[in-house]
């Protein structure tokens, strides 16, 4: 299990981790969440030794996580980090930045590794290609890869898909996080993308002002969202008293209610429309199927 354990941390005067404390259990899988600025990848760094606390002990099982001042080399060997900005060598291949690390000692074996590595990160036609003739995303790929090589026990993750496009993204998650699954690799992942959390997180954190103000699970949390920050982070939201927050697709349309607003614009979404209307001054938004007038008036209903 890896402890976290009232650590604070500031890099300047003010306070970027202040008291945090959460454990994760061996293979499972955590998401950090929070606005930009709100200390994720300084708490993947804290993770991984990079700076000494100002407070506070790591351990994973029985072994101390802690920074320079103790360790000449940064990062236990247990552990692999892939940093928002990823550095690769650019001047060689594909799989020559993935074996980097490996062995030379089997060479099949090596070989064999590599090629397994290549399909987890969807990387085979590219294979022989420089690194420094590849885009973004690409990077990103072999950055993943990479830290997988040698089988970490504990993977963090800082936005690991963020440079890779949409048309690989769903399938590259799938794969990655499927893999480390099956490998038993616990994995802290930080991120703003609740497709990351909600399908293949076990449990959830969500730092906000130097605290972490929920850790659940997912679905707990995308149920319960609780505040403002949240639910705006699993979607577009509303806040409607008495009733508190609901999601845009927990209001539908109906013949008559008490909730009557005034259609301003809808906004296509591919399998509904996006309604966004005028409910006493407040702006509401609601999922429909079509499209609807500006300027009509309709009456909404919560379902459920
Ligand atoms: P996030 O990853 O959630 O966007 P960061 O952990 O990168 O947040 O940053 C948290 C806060 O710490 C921000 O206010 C940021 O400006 C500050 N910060 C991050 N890195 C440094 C640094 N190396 N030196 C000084 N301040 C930093
Ligand atoms: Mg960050």
């Amino acid at each position: 299990m890896l402890q976290v354990k009232n650590i604070s941390f500031r890099y300047k005067k003010q306070a970027v981790l202040n008291d945090i404390s959460f454990n994760v259990k061996a293979g499972e899988h955590l998401s950090i969440i929070g606005e930009s600025g709100s200390g994720k990848s300084t708490l993947l760094k804290l993770l991984y030794g990079t700076y000494d606390l100002d407070k506070g002990q790591i351990f994973w099982k029985d072994s101390e996580i802690s920074g320079p001042k103790r360790n000449l080399i940064i990062g236990p060997e247990f552990m692999k980090y892939v940093a928002q900005e990823f550095d690769l060598m650019p001047f060689i291949s594909v799989s020559e930045n993935i074996g980097a690390f490996l062995s030379n000692f089997y060479p099949e074996e090596k070989q064999a590794r590599i090629s397994e590595l290549l399909d987890v990160v969807e990387l085979k036609p590219l294979a022989k290609t420089k690194v420094k003739e590849l885009s973004g995303g690409q990077k990103q790929r072999v950055a993943l890869a990479r830290a997988i090589a040698k089988q970490p026990e504990i993977l963090l993750l800082d936005e690991p898909f963020s440079h890779i496009d949409n048309f690989k993204k769903r399938s590259l998650r799938r794969s990655l996080f499927k893999y480390l699954k099956e490998k038993n690799i616990t994995c802290i992942v930080a991120t703003h993308d609740k497709d990351d959390v909600l399908s293949y997180s076990d449990t959830m954190i969500v730092l906000h002002d130097a605290k972490i103000i929920a850790n659940d699970t997912p679905e707990y949390l995308y149920n319960n969202p609780g505040n403002k920050l949240i639910a705006s982070f699993f979607g577009e939201y509303n806040n409607i008293k008495p009733r508190g927050i609901i999601y845009a697709h927990q209001l539908k349309l109906t013949n008559k209610s008490d909730l009557k607003a005034l259609v301003k614009q809808s906004y296509y979404k591919g399998h509904y429309y996006l309604i966004e209307t005028d409910l006493n001054g407040e702006t509401v938004f609601f999922e429909n199927d079509t499209a609807l007038k500006n300027g009509e008036h309709v009456f909404l209903n919560f379902i459920k």
